[in-house]
């Protein structure tokens, strides 16, 4: 349009002043001849510019036909990319129908009600009962199927987890070709409008070379309008150059992008590829676990079949059995019937008895109760009979025993000899001065200043004898405690002679004293049954003749002997502590009590011990169950002073006094013995405060053992010679009523044989009845007496 104005504006110009100029001038050649050049230069100019339309025209045209080719072959490359967009989304739907979603949906919908199946057969498999065969081996086998069914379900659940990543992954690759499809709608939409204005400007330039064409402007303005024109096509074709330029650099992106996307398809196609192989891969391994799968299923079921089968057949043989058994049993039945009528007879007729039964008990009850009485009271008569002749037993037991002890005298002395200790020392002084006979174990020699001496007394213990073997000779006596008699045991003898050793012991080998009362707790509970026994323990000692509580609060407390108020004219001690012992641990605990105050009252207890007299008085009280009767036994365990003779040697003051009353105690006790055993009328007792505390216990059908202990070594040979004569002397006063004579050589230098308590005094310097004697009773020449018999005797307490 441009162009065209510019074009008959210039024509108009240019007419106007060549027409000015030809008229102006008159006449002139060269003007013309100027002219004419100029008009051959322009007619020159002309054609030149008119081969030079025409090159432009051809040129125009050939850009005319470029353009239209380009046009024609972007149209083309867009029908292209159009249909190749097509066709991709066609395959992207085909492989999204083919591969996407619908189908790993089917198959995994296909596995699903696959795995659902398959699950309900295993249900009902393990619903099945193991009824058939239990225990079998296809129950075994069943189990290892159910593991592999197990095993394979988990293996499809490993499928299905791998089938969803997968699925996962499609769904990614879906969604970027999707991106893809959208980046390649939006290219197209500007190649589109690219292409629109493309044609809209060719359109245009088509139409202004049609308007060119179809001027056909006046001749003088041709070269002008070239000029024009060429200048404006110049610019055009300029600018058509740049467009085309620019077209082509588009094209060129448009074929990179192109080029790209078909990159990205083929990637794209690849991957497809790629996740198809991988799906058939999975999908063979589906088929290959599902085929394992049917496979093991098929083998359980032919299994179960199998055992099914086998069950059923057995079923069928033990039906058979059964069937058998059922048809014996009914022939059993059919042979029973009449054994069993009979039995309903019989039952009926038991009934009938039955109903006739209490009237038939109760007369036999009748009758056995009558019996049972008469039984009854004849078991009584016969109790009765019993209980009279038991009562009969006891008292000729009691009369035997008494005749016993009276024939055998119920005063013992033994003798214990001590082994030689590290005290005696070395040297002649600790030899040996004692011997003893080994056929008769009642004879003891002494080797006295050269010469030997024999005694003779009821036993002798040597050296080697153990507490059990001394205690085995007393156990006697003890026991005779529970039936009621009183025992009195004395260990006597010169200080260290073993006295207490004999009747304490140490912890280790305890003595009498712990014997006898542990032998006491044995025999009392085994008579526990018929008889209810107390045992109770007293300990007290004399010194100085004073009598001291052992087990008191207060053992420098004086006691008092008295005689009871109820005119028994038994002995009691008031304020004497009695404990009540159950077991050994109560006496060990007693003896620990007694020894603690006489520990704390004296500062050397040895000294003081062996100064005194020390008694354990254990009384015995049983009440018969069965008949009331009622015994009380006292035992006496006394661990006399030292029977040494100290005036000897000239002891003064507190010795002196010690030694006197100790000879005037140890005499009373002689006395009392000796008096005892020739069965007196009056028995000395009162005479020391020992004899006047044990009277009970010494008098009567009570029992008396005298332990005479002994030292081996003949430095103490002249104690031991004493010793043995005092134990002789005790032994020798012979029993029986007048007939009996005692020695009384030894005892003539007293007059305590028709003593009068009150005038009795010990002698100072020495024993009473120390004068030298033999002290053998079938020494010749011995004085013997005639001893009544004791008119006192303590009734059986009971
Ligand atoms: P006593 O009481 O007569 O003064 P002991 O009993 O204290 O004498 O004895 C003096 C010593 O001799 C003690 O050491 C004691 O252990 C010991 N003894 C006494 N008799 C025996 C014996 N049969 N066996 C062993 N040692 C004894
Ligand atoms: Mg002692």
């Amino acid at each position: 349009m441009n162009i065209e104005k510019t074009g008959k504006g210039g024509g108009r110009l240019f007419g106007s002043g060549r027409c000015s100029s030809l008229s102006g001038s008159p006449g002139a050649a060269p003007v013309v001849h100027r002219m004419v050049e100029a008009m051959s230069q322009l007619q020159e100019e002309k054609s030149q510019l008119q081969e030079e339309l025409v090159v432009l025209r051809e040129r125009l045209a050939l850009h005319d036909s470029d353009q239209h080719a380009t046009s024609t072959q972007l149209q083309n490359q867009v029908e292209n990319l159009k249909e190749k967009l097509i066709s991709q989304a066609q395959e992207v739907s085909r492989l999204r129908s083919e591969l996407g979603g619908t189908d790993l949906e089917k198959h995994r919908d296909r596995l699903m009600v696959e795995n659902e199946r398959l699950r309900q057969e295993l249900q009902e498999l393990r619903a099945q009962p193991a009824a058939p065969c239990p225990g079998c081996e296809h129950s075994q086998e069943s189990t290892q199927l159910r593991d592999k069914l197990s095993q394979l379900q988990l293996e499809v659940a490993e499928n299905k987890g791998m089938l969803s990543e997968l699925n996962l992954e499609v769904q990614q690759k879906t969604d970027r070709l999707a991106e893809v499809e959208l980046r390649l709608k939006d290219c197209l939409a500007e190649k589109a409008q690219e292409e629109e204005r493309l044609s809209r400007r060719l359109r245009d330039s088509h139409e202004t070379i049609a308007s060119l064409r179809a001027q056909s402007p006046p001749v003088k303005y041709v070269i002008k309008t070239v000029e024009v024109e060429s200048s404006k096509t110049k610019q055009a074709l300029s600018e058509s150059q740049a467009r085309n330029q620019h077209l082509q650099e588009q094209v060129a992106m448009q074929r990179q992008v192109l080029k790209e996307m078909e990159q990205q398809l083929h990637s794209s196609h690849q991957l497809t590829a790629q996740l198809r192989a991988q799906i058939a891969m999975y999908e063979a391994e589906l088929e290959r676990a599902h085929g394992q799968m049917l496979e093991e299923m098929q083998s359980l079921e032919e299994d179960k079949n199998r055992a099914i089968e086998e069950a059923f057949a057995r079923a069928q043989v033990e039906m058979k059995a059964v069937h058998e058994n059922l048809a014996g049993v009914r022939t059993n039945l059919l042979t029973l019937q009449p054994a069993l009528r009979t039995l309903t007879n019989d039952y009926n007729g038991l009934k009938r008895q039955v109903r006739g039964f209490p009237m038939l008990l109760q007369e036999a009850l009748r009758s056995v109760k009558a019996e049972i009485g008469q039984a009854i009271e004849e078991v009584n008569n016969n109790n009765q009979e019993l209980l009279r002749k038991y009562r009969r037993e006891l008292q000729l037991r009691k009369k035997c025993h008494n005749e016993l002890v009276r024939l055998k005298g119920n005063i013992r002395v033994i003798a214990r000899v001590r082994p030689v200790t590290k005290e005696d020392g070395e040297g002649p002084e600790a030899t040996n001065a004692v011997t003893f006979d080994p056929d008769d174990d009642s004879i003891i020699h002494l080797l006295h200043k050269g010469k030997p001496v024999s005694f003779e007394l009821d036993k002798v213990f040597s050296p080697g004898a153990s507490q059990q073997d001394v205690f085995q000779e007393v156990q006697a006596l003890i026991t005779s405690c529970i039936d009621g008699f009183n025992v009195c045991i004395f260990a006597y003898g010169q200080t260290g002679a073993g006295k207490t050793y004999t009747m304490e012991g140490t912890p280790e080998n305890p003595g009498i004293n712990q014997r006898a009362l542990q032998l006491l707790f044995s025999e009392v509970q085994e008579k526990a049954s018929d008889w209810q026994y107390t045992i109770t323990v007293s300990a007290a000692e004399i010194y100085n003749e004073v009598l001291r509580d052992l087990l008191g609060r207060e053992p420098q407390e004086k006691l008092e002997i008295r005689l009871c108020p109820d005119g028994s004219g038994q002995l009691y001690v008031p304020g004497l502590t009695e404990f009540q012992v159950q077991s050994v641990e109560d006496i060990n605990k007693v003896f620990e009590f007694g020894h603690t105050n006489r520990t704390t009252e004296f500062t050397n207890l040895n000294e003081h011990s062996s100064r005194s007299h020390a008694l354990l008085i254990v009384t015995v009280r049983g009440v018969d169950c069965s008949t009331g009767l009622r015994t009380i036994g006292k035992l006496n365990l006394v661990d006399l002073a030292g029977s040494e003779r100290v005036g000897k040697s000239g002891a003064e003051g507190h010795r002196l006094r010690e030694a006197q009353h100790i000879n005037k105690s140890l005499s009373a006790l002689g006395d009392v013995i000796a008096a005892l055993r020739s069965r007196q009328g009056h028995v000395p007792f009162r005479n020391s405060k020992l004899t006047y505390l044990l009277q009970d216990s010494l008098s009567g059908d009570s029992k008396t053992l005298m332990v005479v202990q002994v030292s081996p070594v003949e430095k103490n040979a002249s104690e031991t010679l004493y010793s043995l004569k005092f134990a002789e002397r005790v032994r020798s006063v012979e029993l029986g009523p007048g007939s009996r004579r005692t020695e009384l050589g030894s005892w003539s230098s007293q007059e305590h044989l028709e003593w009068e308590p009150a005038c009795q005094t010990p002698q100072p310097s020495a024993r009473a009845h120390s004068a030298p004697t033999s002290g053998t009773s079938s020494r010749p020449g011995s004085i013997r007496r005639k001893l009544q018999p004791s008119g006192r005797s303590r009734p059986v307490p009971v």
